[in-house]
C-alpha cells in the first residue's frame, strides 16, 4: 500500500502548466538499468545515466514528480542537518570533508543539469546564512567554520554586528556560505525526465512494481498491471516509501512542515535573498521565490504516525509564521499553502546506497536527509560510475554498514 506521504495544500503543482504525460507500460520489456520511482531522485539517476549508452527505463507508480518531491522547498546546500563537526566525530575528518566536497560538487552538477534541461526550473545560485540560534551554539558553528576554511570552502564568519548590518534581526553569529542554490523541484524533476526521454530513456507512469524475481543474469520486476521488466540492474528510487518494504536500520522517519506565503511586495530587507537556516534542532529554514513568495519550513517532529503528523499542522503553521515575523517584522506574510509531510533521514547523517543479498543486482538509493536533491545527484553519479565499470573509491562512504566511530552500547 502506498505511504500517505503528505497532506495539505501544495504550491509547486500550481507553478507548472503542460505537465508531461508518459504512457503506462503495456508490454514486457528488457533494459540494462531499471529505475523504480519517478521523483527527483529517480529523475536525477535517469538523467545521469542517459548519456552512457545503457538502455534505461523509469517506472513510476503514479505521476512522475508528485511524490515527496512536491513537498521539497528547493534549497540546494552542501551542509546538512548534522553539523560538520558531528560528521567528523562519527566518520573522521577525511570522510566528513570529502562528503561535504562531494555535496558542493553536486550543487555544481545540479546547476549544469538545470541549464541542460528543456524546462526552466528557476535555478539560482544563492548565498546562505547559517545562524547560531543561541549564544551556546556559537562554539558549535565556530568548530564548523574552523573545519571549512582550511579545506577551501568559500565561507565567512559573521558577527552579530555584521548580521545586524545586513538583516533586520539579531543573532549571535552566523556562517555566510557561498555557492549554494535554490530551484523549483517539480520543474527540475520534469525537466530531467524530458531530457532523459530525448536521449532515449523510456518512461512509464501509472506503472507500479509489486514484486521481483531473480533469473540467471537478470532481475525481473513484475508490475501491478501484470507486465515483466527484465533488467541487468535496478535502482530503487522509491523515496520514503522504500521503508515500507525494506526496513533499513540506519534510516529514520519523522514529520516535517512547510508554509508558502502569498507574494509579498518588498524583499529589499532580505540581503541577497540568501537561504536562511539555524543551529537549533529542529531548525527553521527559509528562502524566497522568483514571484516574491516566502517558503518557511522545518519544526520537524519525531513521529511517523499520519494522524499525529496532520494534527500538528495548524499549530506548526502558526509557529513557522511567528518565527518568520520575529526575523522580518516589516514583511507581512500570509500563508497561501501549507503542508505536513513525512521526512526521512539517517541516524549517522550521511545518505546511503543499499545493497542487500535478497535483492541481487539492485541498488537502493536513500537520498534521505534535508539535502535530498544534492544527495540524489551525488549518489546518481556514483551509481553511474559503478554501472559503467568505473571504480570510484567514494562509493565506500555511502554503502550501508559503512565504518563509523560510533561505539555500540
Ligand atoms: C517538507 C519537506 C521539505 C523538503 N525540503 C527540501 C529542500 O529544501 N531541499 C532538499 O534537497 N530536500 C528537501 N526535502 C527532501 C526531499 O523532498 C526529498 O529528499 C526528495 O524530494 C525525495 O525525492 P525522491 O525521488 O527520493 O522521492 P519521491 O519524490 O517520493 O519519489 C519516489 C517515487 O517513487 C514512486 N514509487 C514508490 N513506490 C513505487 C513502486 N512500487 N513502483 C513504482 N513507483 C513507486 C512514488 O510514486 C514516487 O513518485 C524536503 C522534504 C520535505 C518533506
Amino acid at each position: 500500500m502506498a505511504l500517505d506521504l503528505m497532506s495539505g495544500k501544495l504550491y509547486w503543482p500550481t507553478t507548472v502548466t503542460d505537465v508531461p504525460v508518459y504512457p503506462a507500460l503495456e508490454e514486457d520489456i528488457e533494459c540494462d538499468v531499471l529505475i523504480v520511482g519517478g521523483g527527483s531522485s529517480g529523475a536525477q539517476c535517469a538523467y545521469t545515466l542517459s548519456d552512457t549508452g545503457l538502455r534505461v527505463a523509469v517506472v513510476e507508480r503514479e505521476k512522475a514528480g508528485y511524490g515527496s518531491t512536491i513537498a521539497n522547498l528547493g534549497l540546494v546546500q552542501a551542509l546538512g542537518e548534522k553539523m560538520l563537526f558531528e560528521l567528523v566525530d562519527t566518520f573522521g575528518e577525511e570522510t566528513a570533508i570529502r562528503h561535504t566536497k562531494l555535496c558542493q560538487q553536486a550543487v555544481l552538477d545540479i546547476d549544469a543539469a538545470a541549464r541542460d534541461i528543456p524546462i526552466d526550473c528557476e535555478f539560482m545560485l544563492r548565498d546562505s546564512l547559517y545562524t547560531a540560534s543561541s549564544q551556546a551554539d556559537v562554539a558549535k558553528l565556530k568548530r564548523d567554520f574552523d573545519l571549512l576554511v582550511p579545506n577551501g570552502f568559500r565561507v565567512d564568519w559573521w558577527s552579530e554586528g555584521t548580521i545586524g548590518d545586513c538583516f533586520p534581526f539579531s543573532r549571535p553569529a552566523a556562517l555566510f556560505m557561498r555557492d549554494e542554490a535554490e530551484l523549483n523541484p517539480l520543474k527540475f524533476t520534469l525537466g530531467l525526465l524530458e531530457k532523459g526521454k530525448e536521449r532515449g530513456v523510456r518512461i512509464y507512469e501509472n506503472t507500479g512494481i509489486q514484486s521481483h524475481t531473480n533469473e540467471p543474469g537478470a532481475v525481473v520486476f513484475h508490475t501491478i498491471g501484470g507486465r515483466r521488466i527484465r533488467a541487468n540492474h535496478a535502482i530503487l528510487a522509491t523515496g520514503y516509501e522504500t521503508m515500507e518494504y525494506k526496513k533499513e536500520p540506519n534510516a529514520v522517519m519523522a514529520s516535517s512542515y512547510a508554509v508558502v506565503s502569498e507574494p509579498v511586495e518588498d524583499l529589499t530587507e532580505w540581503y541577497r535573498r540568501a537561504l536562511i537556516w539555524e543551529t537549533a534542532r529542529p531548525y527553521v529554514y527559509m528562502r524566497t521565490t522568483p514571484d516574491n513568495r516566502i517558503l518557511i519550513g522545518g519544526l520537524d517532529e519525531q513521529t511517523d504516525v499520519t494522524e499525529e503528523r496532520d494534527r500538528l499542522l495548524s499549530r506548526k503553521k502558526e509557529r513557522l509564521l511567528e518565527g518568520f515575523g520575529k526575523l522580518f517584522p516589516h514583511i507581512p506574510v500570509r500563508s497561501a499553502f501549507e503542508v505536513a509531510a513525512f521526512f526521512g533521514g539517517t541516524n549517522d547523517g550521511l545518505p546511503m546506497i543499499g545493497k542487500y543479498p535478497e535483492y541481487p543486482r539492485c541498488s537502493f538509493l536513500y537520498a534521505f536527509g534535508d539535502n535530498g536533491l544534492v544527495y540524489a545527484m551525488l549518489l546518481a553519479k556514483l551509481l553511474r560510475d559503478e554501472l559503467t565499470g568505473v571504480s570510484n573509491p567514494d562509493m565506500s562512504l555511502y554503502v550501508v554498514n559503512r565504518p563509523t566511530n560510533v561505539k555500540s552500547s
